[in-house]
């Protein structure tokens, strides 16, 4: 078994998941390895970054498909006995003209950026060794949705004691609600995305808590973070950020010294703890 620090970028044959292990391979002191669903677009991305003089590995994971993701985990586990550094980057949206039935953006947008990041959380975070750093990429668009939401959704996602279980019930339930057209009664704010984002950062909160609670001695920094507006095939080319802008936060938090006791649990912006 490897003695050497190991870290996995979900996503990452482009975008800000790709700026994300470029970053990381010029500045984490081990292995790091670009993932995605597809091998094909991998070994591509990975032949991209070589030709900058960059070294990543590549490992298939599709955060859809749980025997992909126990490959993985099994890999990790044999080879190097754990993770150090874990990013859930990958995502999807539906783009604002696109005409599948809202239930169908609801169902399938939730599928990947809570449940398969959820899934992926699930297997892979016992792994963590002590001083590992967890960096969730939720969005700004998790805040606004909240705001969008009843008071009484509201208080939920913002509660101190809100459970996992709960907060896959309540995205189950947004879905159920989409299928049904009773969204807006039932306080739900009109953007599927959005609330996908909002699971991903209350399940950063409740996960920071965990390990809290359960394993506190061993300094595991866990948040929620937005890379910010980011030219990529999701935000399109009038974003504000580069992608290696977009990588700036993420990478922060996933480099947070061993000294560092904070941020853990929080929602963070351009490297700013934001509140929630
Ligand atoms: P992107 O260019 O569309 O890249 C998304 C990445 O996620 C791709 O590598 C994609 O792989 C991967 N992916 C999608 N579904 C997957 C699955 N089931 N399993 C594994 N990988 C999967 O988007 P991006 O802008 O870089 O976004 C990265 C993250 O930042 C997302 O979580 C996004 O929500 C978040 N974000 C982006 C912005 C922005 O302005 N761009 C703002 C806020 C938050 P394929 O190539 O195979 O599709």
């Amino acid at each position: 078994m490897s003695s050497v620090q190991v870290a996995v970028v979900t996503g990452s044959n482009k975008g800000i998941g790709l700026a994300i292990v470029r970053a990381l391979c010029k500045q984490f002191p081990g292995d790091v390895y670009l993932t995605c669903r597809d091998p094909g677009r991998g070994q591509a991305a990975v032949a991209q970054l070589q030709q900058e003089g960059l070294r990543p590995l590549f490992h298939q994971l599709d955060i859809d498909d749980l025997q992909s993701i126990r490959a993985l985990r099994d890999f990790l586990k044999e080879k190097y006995g754990g993770l150090n550094v874990l990013v859930n980057n990958a995502g999807i949206v539906f783009k604002v003209h696109d005409t599948t039935p809202f239930a169908v953006q609801a169902e399938v947008t939730l599928k990947t950026n809570f449940f398969g990041t959820r899934n992926v959380c699930t297997e892979l975070l016992p792994l963590m060794k002590p001083y590992g750093r967890v960096v969730n990429v939720s969005s700004m668009a998790s805040s606004s949705a909240l705001r969008g939401c009843s008071q009484e959704l509201q208080q939920k996602f913002r509660s101190d004691t809100i459970t996992e279980d709960e907060l896959v019930q309540l995205m189950a339930k947004f879905v159920e609600d989409t299928k049904r057209n009773v969204h807006d009664k039932e306080g739900w704010p009109n953007t599927a995305y959005g609330v996908s984002k909002i699971g991903v950062t209350v399940l950063s909160r409740i996960q920071a808590r965990l390990l809290n609670e359960q394993r506190k001695g061993d300094h595991i920094l866990l948040n929620a973070c937005c890379p910010g507006w980011v030219r990529t095939d999701m935000a399109g080319p009038k974003a504000t950020k580069s992608p290696d802008e977009g990588a700036e936060t993420p990478v922060y938090l996933a480099l947070l010294p061993s000294s560092a006791d904070a941020p853990h649990g929080q929602f963070v912006s351009d490297k700013t703890v934001k509140a929630w």
